[in-house]
């Protein structure tokens, strides 16, 4: 499919659409390109390639057609400049902070994000020299208050895992804007269809394509996509020195010079050449095929989990529910303000009356799953304080909300009144 901007059509279109020329086989399906290297057309072009003076694909640690496609169609549905994957969510999240932070430097982010980040974060990043400083996203002046000169990026979710919260995410871009910091935030819950990055002054946005966009279970993968514009931040700020001054490991390339998203070639440049947490081909066909359904999908994950939601807030034995699209939430505002439709994604939390009932539950419910995976069709149920979460420190889970007593659900795309009926029976035990 020629042509196809993503200002002429909807999310849903560019989904199945987007990024894809034909070949000369013109096969209708996406081909899976599965070749390690390519073959230059002489020394000439291969000199070319490796010094940037030629964009084209050289070796698949750095690009492949395949990847290619889901890059340029996940940045086509965001409505960004340019997409980069990588092999996991995670790879995506460290590469966009350290493409940013090096030694000495700090990071800004937000109490209540995925567990597995915020240990990257407070430790992972430490043993890199940087610094991880949490604010409060139920009280942003927290923000203003850790950042300084060395900050380098802000990092926050837009409908975090798994407490299902949401900042005031306008007032998180305007603090930023003020001292020209790069912000990321983590769609991965909420994906391009509920929550619009760049629409509200995001800079980049991050996804673990293992969760929605795939849709199925059935493959790890990451993204990175860039805003339009990111450049006119970048270049010349000096927060960011590594874009403005010459790179060593690239004869003395300034990556500021170039006519070309800098935030996202350096992530190919640096990040993947050197370190190599690349898809393969195979996943990143199986994303697309998750891509092609994904809006169907989540606003029936949205509609089931309003109802699971609904059924819990009413029951005796749970004591507390976090979903913004029940009203009594306190996101519920900030959902409406921030996501379209006013669809909070099929991720939601609940407490039990206690840490035994809370491992009852898990242990009794059958359609639902005991699973460390949230965005599956098949619905998923995890204790976040003995799992996922359980590398943070008592402080840690007091600050990002989560008690013995949480339990996680990740409601899939079975009936509903089956999965009312199988929560009933289990709480009810
Ligand atoms: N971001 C969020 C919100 C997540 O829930 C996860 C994983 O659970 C990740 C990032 C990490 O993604 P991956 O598992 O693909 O590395």
């Amino acid at each position: 499919m020629a042509n196809l901007t993503h200002h002429n059509f909807t999310p849903n279109t560019l989904a199945l659409h987007a990024g894809y020329e034909y070949d000369s086989q013109r096969t209708l399906s996406v081909p899976i390109y599965q070749s390690s290297a390519y073959n230059f057309e002489n020394l000439a072009q291969a000199k070319a390639r490796f010094g940037l003076e030629e964009l084209g694909n050289i070796y698949s640690r750095l690009t492949n057609p395949t990847i290619d496609i889901l890059a340029k169609r996940l940045a086509a549905v965001e409505d960004g400049a340019f997409g980069t994957i990588t092999a996991s969510g995670g790879a995506a999240i460290f590469y966009a902070l350290v493409n940013l932070a090096q030694n000495g430097d700090n990071i800004a982010f937000s109490n209540k994000i995925y567990g597995g980040t915020q240990t990257l974060i407070v430790h992972t990043l430490k043993r890199f020299g940087i610094e991880g400083r949490v604010f409060d996203i139920d009280d942003l002046s927290s923000l203003e208050k850790v950042i300084d000169s060395k900050t380098k990026a802000i990092f926050f979710e837009s409908l975090s895992n798994p407490q299902i919260s949401i900042p005031d995410i306008e007032v998180i871009t305007r603090i930023a804007k003020k001292s020209g910091i790069v912000t990321i935030c983590d769609n991965t819950v909420a994906t391009p269809i509920l929550f619009r990055p760049f629409d509200f002054g995001i800079d980049i946005s991050v996804h673990s394509l293992t969760k929605y966009i795939n849709g199925h279970g059935s493959g790890l993968g990451g993204a990175i996509i860039e805003r339009e514009g990111l450049n006119d931040l970048i270049k010349g700020n000096p927060r960011y020195e590594a874009f403005n001054t010459p790179d060593e490991s690239y004869h003395g390339l300034v990556y500021a010079s170039l006519p070309l998203p800098i935030f996202s070639i350096r992530i190919i440049t640096e990040w993947l050449r050197n370190i190599g947490a690349t898809l393969s081909p195979q996943n990143a066909w199986i994303h697309l095929q998750g891509l092609e359904t994904l809006e169907l999908r989540i606003k029936q994950h949205s509609d089931n989990a309003l109802k699971v939601a609904q059924f819990l807030e009413s029951h005796p034995k749970v004591t507390q529910v976090d979903y913004p699209a029940l009203e009594s939430n306190p996101y519920h505002k900030l959902l409406k303000k921030y996501f379209v439709g006013g669809l909070s994604s099929g991720l939601l939390s609940f407490e039990a009356q206690s840490y035994e009932a809370a491992q009852q539950i898990c242990n009794t419910l059958e359609l639902f799953s005991i699973t460390a995976n949230i965005g599956d069709s098949k619905s998923l149920v995890i204790h976040p304080y003995s799992t996922t979460h359980s590398q943070l420190s008592e402080a840690e889970l007091k600050s990002s909300g989560i008690t013995p007593n949480t339990i996680r659900l990740s409601v899939g795309l079975e009936s509903a009144s089956d999965l009312i009926a199988d929560l009933k029976k289990a709480i009810e035990k």
